[in-house]
C-alpha cells in the first residue's frame, strides 16, 4: 500500500541535480526576443501601416483587411525567422487556462509558407469541446476567435501564437478577454471624461495591473503519488506537519536552492517572453512563494500572467517539480491568491491613484480615490462574485479562512484626510480664499508618504499609488475581477460625472461641485471602509451590523451577477446581455459541479481504497499484538483502546463515503443548475468533506508511519 509513497521519495533522493542555463547577463539583450511588439512593428511595417495599426490599438479601433494583411505578412517573415512552424489562436474560454489551436504556415498548394490578414483577423476553432453555457444552442452552433491587436503576438516554442478573443458566431461573449476589453474602454472613457473637469489635454486613460503570483512547489514524483493533487489540485487528506507555519521563518526566507534554480530559469523564459518578471521571494507557508512582475496595461498584464502559469508550469516539469496555482493546495496552511494591484494612469502620464506635491492635484487624486471607494460599496456584491470560484471557497469563507467581505483598507492617514473633507465641506467658501488650505486638501503628500501603514488583513486595499484587490485566487483569470473592477469604477466616474455637471449648471463654482458630490460620496460609502483586523470574528459581526455582505460560496456569490443591478450596470456599459450573464453563470455553475463531483469521487475512492484498508492491516497488527500480550497475561488495554479507536474512526469513514454517494445520486437528479450546484456545496462539500478528512487525518496520527500510503505533508513541504 505505502509503496508508491515510498518509492517516491526514493526517486527524489536518487536523482540527479538539474542543470540550469545561467542567468544571461543583461536581462535587456534577451527581454522580449518573442515577441512581436511595436517595435516589430514599427521596422517591419510601411509607415502609414504602422500608424494605422497603432492609431487603432490606442482607440479601440477595428483593422481594416489591407493593413491586416501587412501585419500578417510582416509577423510570418519575424516568426519563420525565428524558427517558427506554425501559428495559433491563443485564446482564454471560460474553463480557466489558455487554449489554442495549431495550423502550419506551409501551404502545400503553392508550396510556399503563407498567412494571410484573414487568418490573423479569425479563426473559427471547433468550439464545441468549449462550454457555453447553452448559448450555443440558443443563438447559432459556431463560435470564432477574433485578433486582439492590443496584446502583442509571440513566438511560444515553435509557434506564432496571436492573442485572440472568443465569441460565438451571434457576437456572445465566450472567454474571459472580451468583456474586459469591454471594461477597459468603457473605464478608458468614463475615466478620460472626468480627467477632463481637471485637464483638457488627457485624451486616454489607461487600467494598469501588476499582479502578485503566490504558487506552492512541490516535487514531480510526491505529487504523481498523491491522486488528490492529480485529480483536484489540492489534497483532501493529510494532517498539518509538526512544523507548519507557526515559526513564521519562510517569509524571505532563503529560497530553497531546487526551487532557485526553477525561479532563475522560468524568469529567463519569461523575459524571452516580454513578461516583465521582477520579484521573487518566499510566502509565509513552508513551500510557497511568490513572483510579481512589473505592473503593464491590464490586458497584457493578463495575458502575460496567464502565459506566466503556462511557463512557470512547463518549466517545473524540466525541474521535476509541481508547480500549485490553487488557491489551498494544503490545509492548515496560507492560501495562495494573486493580488491584483491595479491604478489608472492618463496618456499624460499621471497615476490617478498618486497623491502629489500640488493640492490642485489633489482634487484629482482625491475624485479617483473616493469614486473607487464609493463603487466599491454599491458593488460589493459583484466584486465578491468575480473573484469567486469553487477553489476560491477554501480560501475565503471557509472555516481555517478569512471572512468572505467585501472592505476598502485605505490607511490611517487618509482615513483621517476623507473624515476631515467630510466635516470641513461645511466651511463656507469665500471668494478669494484658498480652497485647498481650508478643506485640508493641501496636506495630502506629506501625510500619505509613510508607507509602513499596510493591512495583510484586507480584500481591498489602497497603498499609497495604487489598490490592490487581494481577495483574487491563485489560479483564476485576472480577466473576470479586472472587468468588474474596472466597470463599476467606470460607472461611478459617470454617475460623478452627471452630478458635478448638475451642479455646475446650477451655478457651483466647478472645484467647489467636484468636493460637494465627494463628501456626499464620503459619507454614502463609508461603510465599506475598515482598517481593523479583517481575519477577526468581531469583524464578522460588525459587517453584519453594517449590512456588508458575507457570502461563503461560490455558487451563491455568483447570483450577483444576476440582480437587477449588476444587469443594469452591465447594459450600460455594452458589457453583457441579460442571456450572456445567464448563460455565463450556468458555465461556472456546471464548472463549479464538476469540480466538487471530482473531489468528492477522489475522497470516496482514497478512502475507501487506500486508507481503510491500511487502517485496517494495521489494526490486524494490533489485534495480533493485544492477543499477544493477552496470552502472556500483560495489561493489553493502550492497545485494545487503539484498536477500538481505529474502529470507530473506520465507522466514520464508511458510513461518511456512503452518505455521500447516496447524496450525489439524489442531487444528480435535480434539473435546475442553480439548485444542483447549491446542494453540491451545502449538502456535499460542507457536509461531508471536512468530517470524512477528520476521520482519515486522526487515523494518519495512529497508523504506523511505514504503513501509510499518502505522501505526508511533512514529506511534500519542506523542499530544499
Ligand atoms: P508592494 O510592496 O506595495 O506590494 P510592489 O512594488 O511589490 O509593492 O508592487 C507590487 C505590484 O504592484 C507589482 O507588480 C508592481 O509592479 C505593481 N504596481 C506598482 N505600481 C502600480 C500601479 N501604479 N498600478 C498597478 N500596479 C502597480
Ligand atoms: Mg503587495
Amino acid at each position: 500500500m505505502a509503496q508508491l509513497r515510498f518509492q517516491a521519495l526514493k526517486n527524489l533522493n536518487e536523482r540527479p541535480k538539474i542543470h540550469v542555463e545561467s542567468t544571461p547577463p543583461n536581462i535587456s539583450k534577451v527581454f522580449g526576443e518573442y515577441v512581436f511588439g511595436m517595435e516589430e512593428m514599427r521596422a517591419t511595417l510601411a509607415p502609414a501601416v504602422f500608424k494605422k495599426v497603432s492609431n487603432a490599438i490606442r482607440n479601440h479601433e477595428k483593422i481594416d483587411e489591407t493593413t491586416a494583411d501587412a501585419v500578417a505578412s510582416a509577423a510570418k517573415s519575424w516568426a519563420i525567422g525565428k524558427g517558427a512552424t506554425h501559428f495559433t489562436h491563443w485564446f482564454q474560454p471560460m474553463t480557466g487556462g489558455t487554449a489554442e489551436k495549431h495550423d502550419s504556415f506551409f501551404d502545400a498548394l503553392s508550396g510556399i509558407e503563407k498567412f494571410k490578414g484573414s487568418e490573423l483577423v479569425q479563426q473559427e476553432p471547433d468550439a464545441s469541446s468549449f462550454p457555453s453555457g447553452g448559448i450555443r444552442s440558443t443563438f447559432e452552433a459556431r463560435g470564432y476567435t477574433a485578433w486582439d491587436p492590443t496584446s502583442p503576438m509571440f513566438l511560444y516554442g515553435k509557434t506564432l501564437s496571436i492573442p485572440t478573443i472568443f465569441v460565438s458566431y451571434t457576437g456572445e461573449t465566450l472567454d474571459t478577454k472580451s468583456p474586459l476589453l469591454k471594461a477597459l474602454k468603457a473605464v478608458d472613457l468614463s475615466a478620460t471624461k472626468v480627467c477632463q473637469l481637471f485637464d483638457k489635454e488627457v485624451q486616454h486613460v489607461v487600467a494598469s495591473l501588476g499582479a502578485e503570483q503566490e504558487y506552492f512547489v512541490v516535487d514531480k514524483a510526491l505529487f504523481n503519488a498523491r491522486p488528490d493533487l492529480v485529480m483536484a489540485g489540492r489534497t483532501v487528506f493529510g494532517h498539518a506537519p509538526a512544523r507548519g507555519q507557526q515559526l513564521e521563518d519562510h517569509y524571505f526566507g532563503t529560497i530553497p536552492s531546487r526551487v532557485y534554480d526553477f525561479m532563475r530559469d522560468f524568469e529567463i523564459e519569461s523575459w524571452k517572453l516580454g513578461i516583465p518578471v521582477r520579484t521573487r521571494h518566499n510566502e509565509v507557508a513552508p513551500s510557497q512563494f511568490e513572483v510579481a512582475p512589473l505592473f503593464e496595461e491590464v490586458n497584457v498584464a493578463n495575458d502575460h500572467n496567464q502565459l506566466m502559469m503556462d511557463v512557470m508550469s512547463r518549466v517545473g516539469e524540466k525541474h521535476n517539480l509541481k508547480i500549485l496555482f490553487h488557491e489551498k493546495p494544503f490545509a492548515g496552511l496560507n492560501g495562495s491568491g494573486k493580488h491584483n494591484n491595479w491604478s489608472l494612469i492618463t496618456d499624460t502620464g499621471v497615476n490617478l491613484y498618486a497623491p502629489t506635491s500640488s493640492a490642485r492635484d489633489n482634487l484629482l487624486f482625491l475624485t479617483f480615490f473616493v469614486t473607487t471607494i464609493k463603487a466599491v460599496h454599491e458593488h460589493a456584491d459583484l466584486l465578491r462574485a468575480s473573484i469567486a470560484n469553487a477553489a476560491n471557497d477554501f480560501r475565503l469563507g471557509a472555516n481555517e479562512a478569512p471572512p468572505a467581505i467585501m472592505s476598502v483598507f485605505i490607511g490611517s492617514q487618509m482615513t483621517a484626510v476623507l473624515d476631515e473633507l467630510e466635516k470641513k465641506g461645511n466651511v463656507k467658501i469665500e471668494k478669494g480664499d484658498n480652497m485647498y488650505m481650508k478643506l485640508g486638501i493641501d496636506q495630502i503628500p506629506e501625510i500619505i508618504l509613510d508607507a509602513t501603514d499596510r493591512n495583510r488583513t484586507s480584500p481591498f486595499a489602497f497603498t499609497g499609488n495604487k489598490f490592490e484587490f487581494r481577495a483574487v485566487g491563485g489560479s483564476d483569470n485576472c480577466g473576470t475581477p479586472m472587468t468588474a473592477l474596472n466597470l463599476i469604477v467606470a460607472d461611478q466616474l459617470d454617475k460623478f460625472h452627471d452630478s458635478v455637471t448638475k451642479e455646475i449648471a446650477k451655478g457651483t463654482e466647478k472645484r467647489l461641485a467636484i468636493v460637494n458630490v465627494l463628501r456626499k460620496y464620503i459619507k454614502e460609502s463609508k461603510d465599506v471602509r475598515f482598517e481593523g483586523d479583517g481575519y477577526s470574528e468581531e469583524w464578522v459581526k460588525e459587517a453584519a451590523k453594517r449590512g456588508l455582505g458575507n457570502v461563503k460560496n461560490m455558487p451563491r456569490a455568483v447570483d450577483a451577477y444576476l440582480s437587477k443591478k449588476s444587469l443594469d450596470l452591465f447594459e450600460r456599459h455594452s458589457i453583457f446581455s441579460h442571456k450572456e450573464v445567464e448563460a455565463r453563470n450556468e458555465i461556472k455553475l456546471e464548472s463549479y459541479i464538476k469540480k466538487v463531483q471530482i473531489e468528492a469521487r477522489v475522497i470516496g475512492d482514497l478512502a475507501i481504497n487506500h486508507i481503510i484498508p491500511t487502517a485496517i492491516a494495521y489494526q490486524n497488527k494490533l489485534i495480533s499484538n493485544a492477543n499477544g500480550l493477552k496470552g502472556l497475561g500483560v495489561d493489553n488495554k493502550a492497545v485494545v483502546d487503539t484498536i477500538k479507536e481505529i474502529s470507530e474512526h473506520i465507522e466514520g469513514i464508511k458510513s461518511g463515503v456512503r452518505k455521500m454517494v447516496d447524496e450525489r445520486k439524489r442531487i444528480n437528479k435535480i434539473t435546475d443548475t442553480h439548485k444542483r450546484a447549491y446542494a453540491y456545496c451545502d449538502d456535499i462539500k460542507d457536509t461531508f468533506f471536512e468530517k470524512i478528512r477528520d476521520a482519515v487525518d486522526k487515523l494518519e496520527l495512529v497508523v504506523d508511519d511505514e504503513d501509510w500510503p499518502l505522501v505526508k505533508y511533512r514529506e511534500m513541504l519542506f523542499l530544499r
